[in-house]
């Protein structure tokens, strides 16, 4: 930022480097020791029926609780803890603590997990997952593993088997973040996902760029005419929900239905008892 600036700035750049590595050291070694310091959980985040306006999943999403610096952004410890491997770590252990959770909720609701380009090069991936849905006795179609497309740009035999693998499972594939990666186009001739997730940026701009609009239409279409639904994720406003809604897409995802949440099972719980039966609707539309 102050390269040009002589010798006494180029010092401070430096100095300030230092400083962001040292930082960046703290939270790997922090990381190491979250799960068994009890620091980590997980939240979730309602999806919906976009026409029934019934809930009909959760995407789980981690959480540190990093002493003295209070809930830390995943998008800020993530990328850290998959420089240095932790990622492995949390990852199962988040997916081993989604799944012992959603196997407890009435049962067509599915839990959506991430995971991470690094977690997906494991070769025995599919071994683990596998082992996680035994152990907790969820149905593998319950499971959607959510993966963007930076998982799928290395070696694309072995991405390919692995796809291949965790459907033949059961495992429902979910492409993320849709539309911000290189060849996305490409990627959903190639791979074999279930469902597609809008990134929310398209979904911020919906009421204010004409484009945004055409792009969401273009997805969702492509989406239904290679038979993937569509999810859109991100939407905070009654109009951004109408117009997808509008679009013909199958599910969304927003603050303005629900902010992720670490206690769904409670909520879920005390609903199910006003209803008559557990499998009945778990939620009100949250627009009506
Ligand atoms: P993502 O998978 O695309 O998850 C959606 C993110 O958008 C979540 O942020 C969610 O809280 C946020 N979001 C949902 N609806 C709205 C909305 O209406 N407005 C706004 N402004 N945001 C909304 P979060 O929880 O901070 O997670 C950020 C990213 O970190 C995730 O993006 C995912 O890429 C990654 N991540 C989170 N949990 C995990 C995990 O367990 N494993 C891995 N590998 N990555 C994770
Ligand atoms: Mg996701
Ligand atoms: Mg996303
Ligand atoms: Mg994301």
């Amino acid at each position: 930022r102050v390269k040009h600036g002589g010798r006494g700035k180029a010092c401070f750049f430096d100095a300030e480097m230092d400083e962001a590595t040292r930082a960046r050291r703290q939270i790997e070694s922090e990381l190491r020791h979250a799960i068994t310091r009890n620091q980590i959980h997980v939240s979730y985040q309602p999806i919906y029926g976009a026409l029934s306006g019934e809930v009909s999943g959760y995407e789980a999403l981690m959480r540190w609780n990093r002493p003295g610096h209070g809930i830390s952004e995943p998008d800020v410890f993530i990328p850290i803890a998959e420089e240095s491997g932790s990622i492995v770590q949390l990852g199962e252990w988040v997916l081993r603590e989604a799944c012992t959770e959603a196997a407890r909720w009435p049962h067509p609701l599915t839990i959506a997990v991430n995971v991470s380009p690094v977690q997906f090069m494991l070769p025995n991936l599919c071994e683990r997952i596998e082992a996680i849905l035994e152990e907790t006795e969820l149905a593998p179609d319950r499971l959607e593993i959510e993966i963007t497309e930076a998982a799928l740009i290395r070696d694309r035999d072995r991405v390919m088997a692995t796809l291949q693998r965790l459907r033949s499972l059961g495992v429902h594939i979910v492409m993320d973040d849709f539309g911000t990666g290189f060849s996305s186009l490409s990627n959903l001739r190639t791979f074999p996902f279930d469902k597609i997730k809008v990134d929310r940026s398209f979904t911020g701009m919906l009421e204010h760029d004409a484009a945004s609009r055409s792009i969401v239409r273009a997805i969702i279409g492509l989406g239904h005419s290679l038979g993937m639904p569509v999810v859109t994720e991100g939407v905070e406003t009654e109009t951004q929900r109408q117009i997808v809604l509008e679009e013909g897409c199958a599910q969304v995802q927003g603050f303005l239905l629900g902010k992720p949440d670490i206690e769904p099972s409670i909520k879920l719980a005390a609903k199910s008892l006003l209803s008559s039966t557990a499998d009945a609707d778990v939620s009100p539309p949250p627009w009506r």
